[in-house]
């Protein structure tokens, strides 16, 4: 991730992104400003029933008693977190240099590509609704392909970016504040946008709502059961209390999804990137994000790890163990059944 980090100049959008938490914390008690958060029950199943995990960067990351999900609890309330989105700040800016650098763009291709090969089948054409759309580039491969391509983006500098650098239609609102008729998109995509959702169920129940039948929803969110959160904790940089609220694995999701309407059987979940880097550093007691290095490992691990064909084999299998960094997920509506309320 290091190398990655200071090609795509993530590093610098992760060093600003530390300094605007730290200001959200009260000192006399180490916890985020009490007036900015909100205890909530569980974001999936509503108990009030939950244990603590860990305390990071003053936010309390909890697991539910009942359905497993784990999720920052209080949260900051709504109000502040839309502010956040709608903002001009500093981080926001570094973010968004960060997401457009070639690099990052280059990933995120090849991972939209294997998206669309397997979308290609069932669904080879229509219409797609991106939420989240960021600067448009899922939107800008869809429209390429033939399809009818439509973006939601709270972020102005974001929803600028996607219309003038690849001509995408994108709206300034959030799902909520559309009022799209049931059965209306042939796609609908949110690809790093359900982690950061304060309500996570009523959102993708309209989500469902207005997909219509034969359709797909797709799209990607951070792997609390990825190697790199199971070794790394709270040394992850995926647990991150303000911005990402809910921490999804393969058995969470599937619950959400199947809570309001999908069915197990027509949802599809892997996983993608390995986290690497970290992981490595983090075995010989090294930050996790900083200079990739191997010299600490044992001897036969260093060979096998640094050989093409051992990595391929270790990739491989995490890919078989759904172990990767981020899940990835289409759910097909196919038979249409009464949502529940
Ligand atoms: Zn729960």
């Amino acid at each position: 991730m290091s190398t990655f980090d200071k090609k795509t100049k993530g590093d610098i959008y992760f060093a600003q992104r530390d300094k605007e938490l730290d200001k959200l914390i009260d000192s006399t008690t180490g916890k985020v400003y009490a007036h900015l958060v909100k205890k909530i029950n569980c974001m999936l199943c509503e108990s009030p029933d939950y244990t603590v995990l860990f305390t990071k960067n003053g936010f309390d990351f909890v697991r539910c008693n009942k359905c497993g999900h784990i999720y920052v609890n209080p949260q900051l309330s709504e109000e502040s977190i839309t502010a956040h989105y709608n903002d001009n700040s500093k981080t926001t800016k570094l973010c968004q240099n960060y997401l457009s650098s070639k690099k990052s763009m280059e990933l995120r291709s090849k991972l939209y590509k294997d998206f669309f090969s397997k979308l290609k089948e069932g669904i080879p054409g229509g219409n797609i609704l991106d939420i989240g759309c960021s600067m448009g580039q899922f939107l800008k491969m869809g429209k390429d392909l033939g399809y009818e391509v439509l973006g939601l983006e709270l972020n102005e500098e974001a929803a600028q970016r996607a219309k003038k650098k690849f001509g995408v239609p994108v709206e300034r609102k959030l799902l909520e504040e559309c009022s799209f008729d049931d059965n209306s998109f042939d796609i609908i995509s949110m690809f790093g946008v359900i982690e950061h959702l304060p309500n996570p169920v009523e959102v993708i129940k309209d989500v469902y709502r207005i997909l219509k039948p034969g359709g797909a929803f797709i799209g990607l969110c951070p792997n609390v059961n990825s190697l790199v959160c199971m070794v790394l904790h709270q040394s992850s940089r995926t647990f991150d209390g303000r911005m990402h609220l809910s921490y999804f694995s393969n058995q969470t999701i599937r619950y959400l999804f199947t809570k309001v309407g999908f069915q197990n059987k027509n949802i599809e979940i892997g996983t993608c990137y390995t986290g690497k880097d970290s992981l490595l550093n983090y075995f010989q007691f090294l930050d996790p994000f900083g200079d990739e290095e191997v010299k600490y490992l044992p001897d036969k691990f260093r060979k096998f790890i640094t050989d093409k064909k051992g990595w391929k084999k270790f990739e491989k299998k995490m890919s078989e163990l759904n172990l990767g960094l981020k899940l990835t997920f289409i759910a097909k509506k196919k038979n249409c059944r009464q949502i529940s309320k």
